[in-house]
């Protein structure tokens, strides 16, 4: 039996889908420009710190995508770091489940001025598949003033990518 589905396995190949195309020139360019508009604006590269308030984990994969060896994108200047104290952006994603929300707040407290908050997905905008739940406060802004939302179930990491441009080149700090 078990060698009749080695046998199979190995006469199918693997079942995993193709990587996506990616436009290297264009990816580059673009974190280029998050770098150089943060340099900008900060006197140095942009540091992320993220936050799950409850999400499904699909948007963590496309964030964490940003750092894999596809993206890379410590290469361009972004870092993402374990303590909000070293953050500007707060990247917060899912709906705002109870038990999260005062651990969103206290790690808003803690990160220094000037600080942004952007909700990753359509569950940070508005609870998403979440909405409704009586486990769920919400959206982000239900509990934090947000300051950009990048849409998607979940949001692709280019789209990150323009978000953060968007948001840097939108405020003065
Ligand atoms: S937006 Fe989609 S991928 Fe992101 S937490 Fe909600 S359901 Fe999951």
């Amino acid at each position: 039996m078990i060698s009749r589905i080695l046998l199979k396995s190995l006469a199918q190949g693997p079942l995993t889908e193709e990587a996506p195309e990616r436009d290297e020139a264009a990816l580059a360019e673009l974190a280029a420009r998050v770098d150089r508009v943060a340099r900008k604006r900060l006197g140095r590269t942009l540091a992320i710190r993220e936050v799950d308030a409850g999400s499904c984990n699909g948007c963590e994969l496309e964030i964490h995508a940003l750092n894999n060896v596809v993206y890379d994108l410590e290469r361009f200047g972004l870092r993402f770091v374990a303590s909000p104290r070293h953050a500007d952006v707060l990247l917060v994603t899912g709906p705002v489940t109870l038990n999260m929300r005062e651990a969103l707040e206290r790690t808003y407290q803690a990160t220094p001025d000037p600080k942004w908050v952007v909700a990753v997905g359509d569950c940070a905008r508005n609870g998403g598949v979440f909405a409704g739940s009586a486990a769920c406060v919400g959206g982000v802004s239900a509990v934090l003033a947000v300051d950009l939302h990048i849409p998607g179930c979940p949001p692709s990491p280019n789209a990150l990518l323009k978000g953060l441009l968007a948001l840097l080149e939108s405020v003065s700090t």
